[in-house]
């Protein structure tokens, strides 16, 4: 019997580590290598020109490596399920393979197209290489509900076989061997669009700065593993000016296309590390990055909800503000804060910025600053970034603002003391908001505060040149802080642990200082570092480091000084809090994971990826906190630990003393080396008890995830 294939490409745009293309190639007789593209969803989906441009690319550099093949690749207009019977017709197709989509739009997707080709008689192959393990198993494993802790995940994770080895490239003579005639006037019926085709004006628009495709990839992942030869050693070299920029190693949008396969990265790391350290195994930390992904990736697998707030048994109902003028400052770089202004510009213009540069904007519109959705938040990532995958930007936004995973609300990120800790230069605002060039480095990341010589001087009046601050960030993020505290302190079961009692009245912590190890080992969000870095990195570098926010009237953790060091506005702040003692609204109060009424508390189409056309998901109206208590509201929230909480209140109260006489140098890492052991020593019981709890609290998310899965 005559074997035609099609193999599908979506995401997995590469020849190297595709089971599924290997599959079409095992015995047929014609392979065509398809990928289906909508120009009319180009222009209607949430998706920007640069990610459009790097998809395009990836596309071209597809084609070129089948053409040394002697191969193609074929772009159809149209939707899969308009254009498959077509192609099954017309080349008698007998095989389809494709890459297996773990996310729920995918599957339901791909279902659909199983059930037809089996209508038209053809065989479907379907294989993962998305992802480094099989995600149902993950599952499985976990009593048939998604890991919720990190913690968690890598339990399961080390007791799994290893992942599959990555396959080899496909060659020239598995290709000749299911030749296909490629037709005169391919380039007319079946060409890559160009930018302007899918409606996008190209005029003035710069060069890439991330090459699409998978010769780029490739060749960064030799870069990548030639920096990581600390892996060996298990160091993180801290973030720095650098780390913010573009960087030749960087992999995430070529991870998110498939131009890299997330086995062939680990396999690398894993011989690197093997060789450098003479055939030790490595531990799982090696891979942090490549788990979180993962991580990620299962609790999104059987969630629909996943990307929104509504019907998402996972997510905390938190009654976010609709404020549509601050969410345009916050996602145009028009905030009047620098830091996050550059970040935001950054953004839009490359479309790639640093992990921890996410955190501080993520943080700021979130529960930082301007109390907004992070749906909001997750919708403009989507649209402008390259790497934006759904499961893990989904994920990352929750997590960022305390929806769910983890909950150190009490810990916010200062959109001044946080820049000026990992570019003290200023030189990265200087590249990205060039109108604040000229600004001494004393006020590049708070120029309201510059006296009104110093900003004719630098040729930019902040009210007039440049935004006065949005908001007053000192007193913004303690009102959040305290309202967010107050949707824990809904949550019964936060209550029942008494956790929130541990919990600092207000308490702002300064960043921890930035290392690449955050994005390793700690995640998405990493705990604060030893006190003694907190001093070095950030406080003394203030100008104005004595002066405390006037209208403070809470006890103020010591670390929040360094928050503070953005001194009191000497202008008014032009975001009104008016609203924080507004009552509670009620609108969704049958949601699992809906509060308690909280008489203080404010109450206040993402187009999928490219290759696949999720509906939008619909905006969230301010969600009812209910006065239900059930345990299913208590749900899968990771919380802040006890022992750490504890650890903190004693690390706060041990640096008001210190304030007093600081150990400098040495001596103070020895005192803070000895506190570390006196605090880890103790308070083991806590620690099982949460650990006791978070497993609680996972079972009986399962059964929540059970129930909207039917
Ligand atoms: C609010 C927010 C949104 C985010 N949205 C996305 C997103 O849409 N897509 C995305 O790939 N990453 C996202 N991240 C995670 C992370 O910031 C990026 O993966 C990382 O910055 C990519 O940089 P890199 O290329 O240097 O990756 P590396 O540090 O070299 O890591 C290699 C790969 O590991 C994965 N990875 C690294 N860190 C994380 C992490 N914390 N969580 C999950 N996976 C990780 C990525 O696939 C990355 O390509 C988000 C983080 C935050 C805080």
């Amino acid at each position: 019997m005559v074997v035609n294939s099609v193999h599908w490409f979506r995401k997995g745009l590469r020849l190297h580590d595709n089971p599924a293309l290997q599959e079409a190639l095992n015995g047929a007789d014609t392979v065509r290598c398809v990928y289906i593209l909508d120009p009319w969803f180009a222009g209607a989906a949430n998706v920007g020109i640069n990610r459009w441009r790097f998809l395009l690319e990836a596309l071209e550099d597809l084609d070129s490596s089948l053409k040394k093949l002697n191969s193609r690749l074929f772009v159809i207009r149209g939707q899969p399920t308009d254009v498959f019977p077509r192609l099954f017709k017309e080349w008698k197709v007998t095989r389809l393979t494709f890459e297996y989509d773990p996310e729920p739009y995918g599957k339901e997707r791909d279902g659909a197209i199983i059930k037809m080709a089996q209508e038209f008689g053809v065989e479907t192959i379907v294989r993962n290489s998305h992802t480094l393990y099989n995600l149902d198993r993950i599952i499985e494993m976990n009593n048939n509900s998604p890991p919720l802790t990190f913690k968690r995940f890598q339990t399961i994770v080390s007791r799994l076989e290893l992942p599959r080895r990555p396959l080899l490239p496909i060659t020239q003579q598995q290709m000749e061997k299911c030749h296909t005639k490629i037709a005169d006037n391919h380039d007319q019926l079946y060409s890559i669009p160009s930018l302007e085709e899918l409606g996008f004006r190209t005029e003035g628009l710069p060069p890439a700065v991330w090459r699409g495709g998978e010769s780029e990839a490739l060749d960064r992942l030799n870069k990548h593993l030639d920096k990581k030869v600390w892996v060996a050693n298990l160091e993180h070299p801290r973030v720095n000016t650098c780390s913010l920029y573009a960087s030749p190693t960087g992999l995430s949008p070529y991870l998110r296309f498939g131009c890299l396969s997330c086995r062939v990265l680990y396999y690398n790391l894993r011989e690197l590390y093997m060789k450098l350290r003479k055939r030790c195994s490595p531990p799982l930390s090696l891979f942090g990055q490549l788990l979180w992904r993962e991580f990620f990736y299962t609790a999104a697998t059987n969630n629909p909800n996943f990307d929104r707030m509504e019907g998402n048994p996972i997510c905390v109902q938190i009654p976010w503000d609709q404020n549509p003028e601050a969410l345009a400052k916050w996602a145009e770089g028009r905030t009047g804060f620098p830091w996050i202004d550059a970040i935001m510009t950054q953004l839009r213009q490359e479309g790639w910025i640093h992990h921890l540069a996410r955190h501080a904007v993520a943080c700021f519109l979130t529960r930082g600053d301007l109390w907004i959705s992070w749906e909001s938040g997750m919708k403009v990532f989507e649209e402008l970034l390259l790497d934006a995958d759904w499961s893990v930007n989904a994920g990352s936004w929750m997590w960022l603002s305390c929806s769910a995973f983890f909950q150190q609300f009490f810990h916010c990120y200062c959109p001044v003391g946080f820049g000026r800790r990992t570019d003290p230069s200023g030189d990265y605002i200087r590249r990205y908001i060039p109108i604040l060039k000229d600004y001494p480095n004393r006020y590049i990341y708070e120029p309201w505060n510059a006296p009104e010589l110093v900003q004719k001087a630098a040729n930019c009046v902040v009210g007039v040149d440049y935004p006065k601050p949005m908001i007053n960030h000192a007193e913004g993020s303690r009102l959040n802080i305290e309202r967010m505290k107050q949707v824990y302190q809904q949550l019964s079961h936060y209550r029942g642990l008494s956790l929130l009692a541990s919990v600092p009245t207000i308490q702002e912590e300064a960043e921890p200082p930035m290392t690449d190890e955050s994005q390793t080992s700690s995640g998405p969000d990493s705990p604060p570092r030893d006190p003694v870095d907190n001093e070095a990195a950030g406080c003394s570098t203030a100008p104005d480091s004595s002066t405390v926010c006037a209208s403070s009237t809470f006890a103020l953790h010591p670390d929040l000084e360094d928050t503070l060091n953005c001194r009191p506005f000497q202008t008014p702040c032009t975001y009104s809090h008016t609203q924080a003692s507004a009552a509670v609204t009620s609108t969704s109060a049958n949601h699992p994971l809906s509060l308690a009424a909280s008489p203080s508390l404010a109450s206040t189409p993402i187009q999928g990826t490219l290759s696949r056309s999720k509906p939008s998901s619909p905006s969230s109206s301010c969600p009812t906190l209910s006065s239900s208590s059930s345990p299913a509201m208590t749900l899968v929230q990771t919380f802040p630990k006890r022992k750490s909480l504890a650890r903190k209140v004693r690390r706060s109260q041990r640096q008001r003393g210190r304030q007093i006489c600081t150990p400098s140098g040495r001596e103070g890492e020895r005192r803070a080396e000895e506190e570390e052991r006196e605090d880890t020593g103790g308070d083991k019981r806590m620690e099982e008890d949460v650990e006791q709890d978070e497993e609680r609290m996972e079972e009986e998310t399962s059964e929540k995830l059970a129930g909207l899965q039917q």
